[in-house]
């Protein structure tokens, strides 16, 4: 008969945090297969990366927040780049950041929409708040600023940009590459990989025992993984396993824009406010898509924030075309390169949002359970930080405590009642 393993470890979600955890607690120096068992669990019929973290930006820079998994995050991103080559198999590269404010040309009033979803008042995703001010100083707006090699936003529309940090400070990756890269190479170390969406979390004498789930293939309920550990990583979908968990969803919308053959999109992502003027009105609307080109010359840009009501699953998402559409009109206005461009990619996701206390929340729910862990919250900078909050993970559950960072400001026993 074969031994019990030492530790059951169940991972629910597989987004970036998700997946991420999977590597790090794969790649841990104490981890062996033999006697540690780790299991994904997606809800997801498309497998992992289908949320938030498959439709990101991608945008991974020192001046994220919160500080402490920023500083842990930003070294972990650089050094998976350099072992696993994530220049050619994530997009890794380092990208120039700056804020970009002109006039946009619109040529009907469809342009003058917000590119807010239907589903509620704008919401902001709030990416500057890290920054001081957040917005370009008074000096650089009067001059233009724009960098020699950032030819793809028209001149003449551009009041001013001004870059939002030092160079090597912002870097980028493709989110969905990342995150399917982080879960084949933890499966590579033994890692299963299970298509189910976890019904509940099940403990007994204050310890997590096990986890419920309903196979997604073949639509049996009531399945069940033993588990010593359990990490909840589920995103916006999070509080349907632990209801006290003070997490709301915010939905935002994305596309992507392929530019037409021998135009070259050089390195930049821009935080942009522009100021649209109607046609038949003297009324200006200012709309601040944020733009970012990529390695394979696909250009991601992504609208505000709405407060749509979250889905059963990631797989019922609902797009607003009306939504995309705006954020393709208002790219447009400033950029001949991107308005000549062809639109690939129509998406919209939801990003988990800590609804107290800035977020995001990590760490043991002992009020709740022994061997809960919580992992989600990541707003704006999941993409940036998953490194950093992964690998403070794995140390809690390899080696019974976090030790690359002190995560007392985010510890679950401050969020939950
Ligand atoms: C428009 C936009 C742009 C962004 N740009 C950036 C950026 O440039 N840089 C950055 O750092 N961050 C960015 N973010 C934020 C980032 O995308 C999120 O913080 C991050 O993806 C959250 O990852 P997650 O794994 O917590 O959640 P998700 O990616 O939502 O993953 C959760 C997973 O859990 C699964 N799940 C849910 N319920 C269950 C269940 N019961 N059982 C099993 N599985 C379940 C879901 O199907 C999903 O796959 C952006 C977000 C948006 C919306």
């Amino acid at each position: 008969m074969s031994k019990p393993y030492e530790k059951n470890i169940v991972i629910i979600g597989g987004g970036i945090i998700g997946c991420t955890a999977a590597y790090y607690l794969s790649h841990h120096p104490s981890y062996s297969p033999s006697t540690t068992s780790i299991t994904l669990l997606e809800a997801s019929k498309r497998g992992a990366a289908q949320g938030a973290s498959g439709k990101a930006g991608g945008l991974v820079a020192k001046w994220a927040y919160p500080r402490e998994l920023v500083d842990v995050s930003f070294t972990e991103h650089v050094r998976l780049a350099s072992e696993h080559n994530g220049t050619d198999r994530w997009g890794w590269r380092f990208v120039g950041c700056g804020s970009w404010e002109g006039r946009g040309e619109v040529t009907n009033d469809e342009g003058s929409k917000s590119g807010v979803g239907k589903g509620g008042a704008r919401k902001s995703l709030e990416k500057t708040l890290g920054l001081d001010g957040g917005k370009s100083t008074k000096s650089a707006r009067k001059a233009k600023g724009l960098p020699d090699d950032l030819t793809w936003v028209s001149e003449d529309l551009t009041a001013s940009y001004s870059p939002m940090a030092p160079a090597g400070d912002t870097a980028q990756v493709h989110p969905y590459l990342f995150t399917t890269s982080m879960l084949e190479l933890a499966q590579s170390k033994g890692v299963t990989f299970t298509s189910g969406r976890a019904t509940s979390i099940e403990r007994e004498g204050g310890c997590v025992t096990s986890v419920s789930y309903t196979d997604v293939e073949t639509g049996e309920v009531g399945k069940t993984i033993r588990a010593s550990h359990v990490i909840l990583a589920a995103g916006a979908w999070s509080p349907s396993l632990l209801p006290t968990l003070p997490i709301s969803a915010t939905r935002a919308h994305s596309i992507t824009i392929h530019p037409a053959s021998g135009v070259t999109i050089a390195p930049y992502v821009l935080f942009t406010e522009i100021a649209l003027s109607q046609s038949n009105s003297k009324r200006t609307t200012t709309v601040s898509p944020e733009i970012y080109a990529r390695p394979t010359n696909e250009v991601y840009a992504c609208g505000p924030g709405d407060s749509s009501k979250l889905p059963m699953t990631v797989d019922d998402v609902v797009v607003d075309e009306e939504a995309c559409e705006s954020i393709r009109q208002h790219v447009a206005s400033i950029s001949k390169e991107l308005k000549e461009g062809a639109v690939d990619k129509h998406q919209a996701c939801f990003l988990p949002v800590a609804s107290i206390g800035g977020g995001p929340i990590v760490g043991e729910a002992t009020k709740i359970a022994k061997g809960l862990i919580v992992a989600t919250g990541h707003t704006c900078w999941g993409i940036c930080n998953a490194p950093g909050t992964a690998k403070a993970i794995s140390e809690l559950v390899m080696d019974g405590k976090i030790g690359c960072v002190n995560l007392k400001k985010l510890d679950p026993a401050r969020y939950l009642p």
